[in-house]
């Protein structure tokens, strides 16, 4: 990567907006939790409205049989009175008039009595019911008050299950709008770096490209251009993608053309056969390569003119012996180098 100066601030942008965005998902998921926790809530509540309506009508129902009880035992209270009024009628064959009954009665006293006794009960047997009814009355109004709140809950409930899914699917927007948002801010990124790269290189206002091109070595031509070289090293078919220029080890290299330099030093993987090498940034998509030098003579991002000396001849890398390969690539395609340079031979 070369002259990224301006990335940085670039980036940093970049990065407060993911952070943003970061910050909107977990808000998102914040009022996912709340709605879930306040339904939870209004769940727990209906469920104690339900046990509550339960133990009133229970309270209800033991109110109907004590009602139906009483009920029952004032007709009974009821139909006894009236057999014995009936048969005080039978013995004695008068009107039946409380009066009349108590002054024919001959143990007036005990039947008073007695009838004094039933008619109590049956008295208060009806206070009873009546205060039973009341009961009953109140429960109802209980039970009612509690449907009522419960119809409440559940309404809020189902509110708020619809609030749940609107903002599970808000965060699921969001979610896909984010990892739309990251990919899009990635590719920003790469953009940037890509424009820096290319201003830095293009607007190297000395780069150039005039052929032929300043020799880069004195030397003897000891291997040439060739797509289906048998390679002397690895020993199977490599294609050579510059020519070796066989020269004593410490032979000053010089550059091609005018650029920049954009590469200096080692690399592993296929590059590691050209040992310690330059590379040159000249005009219109050319760069030049100098390999298996025993000493860099340059920095990396420094302008070079044509001729400046910027290595001494090795044997780095994949070398049988101390020589310069050098390489011309347009667009990094090899092209062969012969062509392009002047010739002392010919
Ligand atoms: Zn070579």
């Amino acid at each position: 990567m070369f002259f990224l100066e301006k990335i940085p601030q670039d980036l940093q942008e970049i990065w407060s907006e993911i952070d943003s965005v970061n910050i909107n998902l977990d808000l998102h998921k914040d009022k996912v939790e709340q709605n879930k926790i306040s339904i939870r809530e209004a769940e727990e509540e209906a469920n104690s409205i339900e046990s509550n309506i339960e133990a009133l009508t229970n309270k209800k129902n033991q109110f109907f049989v004590l009602k139906i009880q009483l009920e029952e035992e004032i007709k009974q209270h009821y139909s006894r009175l009236s057999s014995v009024l009936n048969a005080s009628l039978k013995d004695k064959q008068i009107i039946p008039s409380w009066f009349m009954v108590f002054g024919y009665e001959k143990n007036l006293d005990a039947y008073q009595e007695k009838v004094k006794n039933m008619t109590g009960a049956i008295f208060s047997m009806e206070s009873s019911l009546s205060k039973v009814s009341v009961d009953i009355g109140m429960v109802e109004d209980f039970l009612s008050d509690s449907e009522f709140k419960k119809d409440g809950v559940y309404k809020s409930i189902s509110k708020k299950e619809s609030e749940l899914s609107a903002s599970l699917d808000a965060l699921e927007q969001f979610n896909s709008t984010y990892k739309q948002e990251i990919t899009n801010l990635w590719h920003k990124r790469n953009q940037l770096e890509l424009e820096v790269d290319a201003e830095t290189i293009l607007t190297y206002r000395g780069a150039r490209w005039e052929l032929p091109l300043y020799k880069p070595c004195e030397g003897r031509l000891s291997s040439p251009f060739d797509p289906k070289r048998l390679h002397p090293v690895l020993g199977y078919v490599r294609p050579h993608n510059g020519q070796d220029i066989a020269a004593p080890k410490g032979t000053p290299v010089y550059a091609a053309e005018t650029g920049r330099v954009i590469f200096v030093g080692e690399r592993g993987g296929n590059w590691a056969g050209l040992g310690k090498f330059v590379i040159i940034q000249h005009a219109e998509g050319w760069t030049t390569r100098y390999a298996h030098l025993s000493k860099i003579l340059i920095d990396n991002e420094k302008a070079v003119k044509r001729g400046d000396l910027i290595g001494l001849v090795g044997s780095t890398g994949l070398s049988t012996g101390p020589h310069l390969h050098f390489e011309t690539r347009k667009n990094d395609i090899p092209y062969d180098p012969q062509p392009y340079l002047k010739s002392d031979e010919k």
